[in-house]
């Protein structure tokens, strides 16, 4: 009796003094795109680092639209996101407030966040190529290849008009301009090898079963299917990822990003917040976590990602890749990309 007091006591007083933590240092209401189980551990972390108690809220869509049609009343102090797209989409939706904050500016490069400070990106993840072990005998390539007529029939890809493609599209618009662009999408449109379709896994899948030999994906998807996924391993197994950069350039990356809320009631926690997430520790367990690419400088990359190669990121800004994104979407629906 006497022995499971004892063990019972500690825990109970711990737990009294991190409520009384929590309700001294409030509260922050999180709007989130990734969803719960997968970030919880990390809200958890800052919850022990500081005091605040975080309430979130996910959802796979919709959330900018929540924000302002719940007005200046939104509980919302900060919205978590995936997606160039989607940070864009809070900004023009007008729930956005800019940030300002000398340690963020420090560490995250210029490139990954809004020049207005609307948004920040705290990680990024590339989109490249997957391309079967057995078939394909090259180690690298660039996006330029992936137009050029020895690959025809050889591709498969998602919809053209999906945000992943539509920002890498974007990029193509900014590099070479929209004619050229336009050229360069009915090349990559002769080469598949079906209808635009499926997912990033799926295409992993595609490659696996012979369909095509080359597909275009996100980084971590591979990771994922190889780590996490037994029943996906095998379509692992059968690609290799293949980090492209266009020619003179690098490679195409898009973010994972974060905005502070228009009215947001709890501004200073959020931005606590916000700063916390580029630390070192909160660097490397969200990459870690997410297999995305860390953006403070020195943090550690998550091994499997690692062992793509090393990323060499095109110097285009985030923000202006983005301006090319409705062209991109135009140009993708002119040549009938997804027909
Ligand atoms: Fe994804």
């Amino acid at each position: 009796m006497k022995a499971r007091l004892l063990q019972i006591a500690p825990l109970a007083i711990a737990a009294a003094v991190a409520s009384s933590a929590a309700q001294a240092q409030g509260q922050l209401n999180l709007y989130s795109y990734r969803e719960a189980k997968l970030i919880q551990p990390l809200l958890d972390s800052f919850t022990k680092d500081t005091g605040i108690k975080v309430n979130l809220i996910s959802a796979s869509s919709g959330l900018d639209q929540r924000i302002k049609s719940e007005g200046e009343k939104s509980p919302a102090d900060a919205l978590l996101t995936v997606d160039i797209g989607r940070l864009e989409d809070a900004v023009r939706a007008g729930v956005t407030q800019p940030i300002k904050s000398a340690e963020l500016d420090k560490v995250i490069p210029a490139q990954y966040r809004d020049p207005e400070g609307h948004w920040y990106a705290v990680a990024a993840r590339a989109r490249v190529v997957y391309a079967s072990k057995e078939r394909v005998k090259q180690n690298a390539i660039t996006y330029e290849e992936l137009a050029e007529p020895k690959w025809k029939g050889k591709i498969c890809i998602r919809s053209g008009q999906h945000m992943y493609n539509n920002a890498l599209f974007a990029h193509v618009v900014a590099k070479f301009g929209a004619a050229k662009a336009e050229e360069w999408l009915k090349g990559l449109k002769a080469n598949l090898a079906q209808k635009p379709s499926g997912g990033d896994r799926e295409t992993a899948r595609d490659i696996a079963a012979g369909k095509c030999d080359l597909g275009i994906a996100n980084t971590y998807y591979w990771a994922l299917m190889n780590d996490q996924d037994p029943d996906k391993k095998p379509w692992a197994d059968a690609t290799k990822v293949i980090l492209p950069t266009f020619q003179g350039g690098g490679t195409h990356v898009n973010v994972t990003g974060v905005v502070l809320t228009k009215h947001a009631p709890n501004k200073a926690n959020a931005m606590k917040f916000i700063e916390w997430m580029v630390t070192p520790k909160a660097q490397e367990m969200f990459a870690n976590m997410t297999y995305e690419y860390p953006l403070r400088a020195g943090v550690p990359i998550n091994k499997t990602i690692a062992a793509y190669g090393t990323l060499k990121p095109d110097p285009t800004p985030i923000a202006q890749i983005a301006q090319h994104k409705k062209t991109a979407a135009t140009l993708v629906d002119k040549i009938g990309f997804n027909n």
